[in-house]
């Protein structure tokens, strides 16, 4: 791409990127390959199923050369470090699906926590099987959730509330779930 367009784009099958674009942007666009293009959003308002997903495979790629995500989570959600917490992941209103510190940045931690939550097995095992139930279709935040709580047997509702629905710092107990 010459460079008309600011910003890279994840166009199914086919990315597009800026020219000099790094490792994390073309890990994140390949990873909408699968969150956002194979199975896309209902509303505007699950804009988190897209980019908190994108974001989070840069991550994923980060811990395939041996990066701690663990110890990047807990350094992360410090007191005294960066707040994003009062960014909202899910109906953050029209204009305001794609601030940075919201689904790029929070959107990263949930679901780091999430899948602390749920334990490695279940939380890659339930994300394959949505990725075949739902290709090619479309799909909500609450039928995540929903999809999520029928294939690993755990009630999310406090976790979702605290992480999607509502804002500021989540309880201890769904910050730091399972082994964080
Ligand atoms: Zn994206």
């Amino acid at each position: 791409m010459n460079g008309e367009v600011p910003f890279s784009l994840e166009t199914f099958t086919r990315p597009i990127y800026t020219e000099g674009a790094d490792v994390p942007t073309i890990v994140h666009e390949n990873g909408h390959q699968w969150w956002g293009e194979n199975v896309s959003i209902k509303r505007w308002r699950d804009i988190c199923l897209t980019e908190c997903f994108a974001s989070y495979s840069v991550w994923l790629w980060d811990e395939s050369r041996r990066a701690d995500l663990d110890d990047r989570y807990r350094s992360g959600v410090d007191p005294d470090g960066e707040d994003f917490f009062n960014a909202p992941l899910y109906d953050m209103g029209p204009g305001n699906e794609f601030e940075f510190e919201g689904v790029y940045l929070k959107g990263t931690y949930f679901l780091h926590a999430l899948r602390a939550k749920l334990g490695d097995d279940a939380f890659f095992s339930a994300m394959r099987q949505i990725q075949r139930e739902y290709a090619g279709g479309n799909m909500s935040m609450l039928e995540l959730r929903e999809g999520l709580e029928a294939k690993t047997g755990t009630d999310l509702t406090s976790f979702w509330q605290e992480w999607v629905l509502d804002t500021g710092r989540p309880s201890d107990a769904n910050l730091f779930p399972g082994d964080l």
